[in-house]
């Protein structure tokens, strides 16, 4: 089937008892048994819920895998993808991962033996270098926040295939209508449905897909084992918005794009980072591994006051943390998401005080460029 056609169905069908056509919220923490040892497939909350295999397996289609994992959030996800290592096992990460994966790596699982490579995972060349006897995974994140940065991902999965490695993408950034890892080989992908994937602001969610059938029975072992499940309530409102992902994406991307063209052409915006621009570094792998550039747009300014003032002054947008919802936002990464990051490690990447982040909403694309004009006459 089509996207929009698994969107909307895949995972679901009307309810066996009443005919219901949406997916009803299980709100239950157990079943009864029929007997002894009998039960309906359902035994405890934790273990499995009937709103929350829907959306798994509507999220799985979605992405071309064969199984989904849903979890109480991005990060919860990503707990379980690294409880599949073990103490003295070597993780290679993309050097600048989304901050809470690199605070969770690198404050907590390294407590507990891991050891990690921060690698700039767009040239493979220093992926392939970093490998040791002991790596087991490549965890990467493409494009990154907020420099949206490309890797390769047929690239990492060669290499991870060459050396036996747990191949893992978190792709929050593009949803699985833009791109989807497990078709170049990727063994995981992995996402914050809080973000593009509920697209509402009002869930937090994660989700692990795979094709691999000795993956998903270790990662399910784990989902019940540590715990870090959603609730049906919220699988319930993510599974309403996956049917209408591809008219989201679809409206975020034609924003982005004329955000990303009228900041090229403003002569207060000194750069301007969107992987659709033709002047972006990785734009010829984006048009091969994606099907669209997405909705997120960064700009450089020029200085932390330039930022600030810009910050202070638009309208429409709201000044927030998150992304990927239906309305705009806009984010100062310094003085918010990346306020943990050594500034000698954030300006290796370019994340310098004049920059701030878009996150292009649904609105009217005209309502949102001049909310961006007006703002940037004040800077
Ligand atoms: C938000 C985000 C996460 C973490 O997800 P939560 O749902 O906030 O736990 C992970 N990766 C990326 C790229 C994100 O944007």
């Amino acid at each position: 089937m089509g996207f929009q056609t698994d969107a909307i169905h895949a995972g679901q069908q009307p309810d066996p008892t009443t005919g219901a056509v949406m997916m009803p919220i299980y709100q239950t923490s157990t079943y009864a048994m029929e007997e002894l040892g009998k039960h309906k497939g359902y035994d405890y909350g934790r273990t499995i819920n009937p709103t929350r295999v829907a959306l798994e397996k509507n999220i799985a289609a979605l992405e071309q895998g064969k199984h989904g994992l849903a979890f109480a959030s991005g990060l919860a996800a990503t707990t379980a993808v690294s409880m599949l290592l073990s103490a003295g096992d070597h993780v290679i990460v993309t050097n600048n991962v989304y901050g809470g994966t690199f605070r969770y790596f690198d404050k907590v699982m390294k407590r507990y033996g891991l050891t990690f490579s921060w690698v700039d995972t767009s040239d493979l060349a220093q992926v392939r270098a970093a490998v040791t006897p002991a790596t087991k995974m490549i965890f990467v994140e493409t494009p990154t926040n907020p420099m949206l940065n490309l890797t390769d991902l047929d690239g990492i999965a060669a290499i991870g295939k060459e050396h036996n490695l747990i191949t893992v993408c978190d792709n929050t950034f593009m949803s699985p209508y833009f791109q989807r890892p497990l078709e170049f080989g990727i063994d995981l992908v992995l996402h914050s449905t809080t973000k593009y994937i509920n697209g509402h602001s009002d869930v937090i969610g994660g989700i692990v897909v795979t094709r691999s059938d000795d993956l998903h029975t270790k990662l399910r072992f784990l989902q019940n084992a540590v715990g870090g499940v959603p609730g049906p309530m919220d699988c319930f409102f993510i599974l309403r918005a996956t049917k209408t992902l591809a008219l989201r994406m679809r409206q975020h991307e034609i924003g982005a794009r004329e955000v990303a063209k009228f900041l090229a052409s403003h002569p207060k915006v000194q750069k301007v980072y969107y992987p659709g621009l033709p002047t972006h570094p990785h734009h010829g792998l984006a048009k091969k591994q994606m099907s669209g550039f997405g909705g997120m747009v960064s700009a450089e300014l020029g200085s932390l006051e330039a930022g600030k003032r810009f910050a202070r002054s638009v309208k429409l947008f709201a000044l927030a943390e998150s992304l990927g919802g239906v309305e705009s936002l806009l984010c100062h990464p310094v003085s918010m998401t990346h306020g943990s990051v050594p500034m000698e490690e954030r300006l290796k990447f370019g994340l310098t005080d004049g920059l701030v982040r878009f996150s292009v909403g649904c609105e009217d694309v005209e309502d949102i460029i001049a909310d961006i004009k007006q703002a940037l006459d004040k800077v």
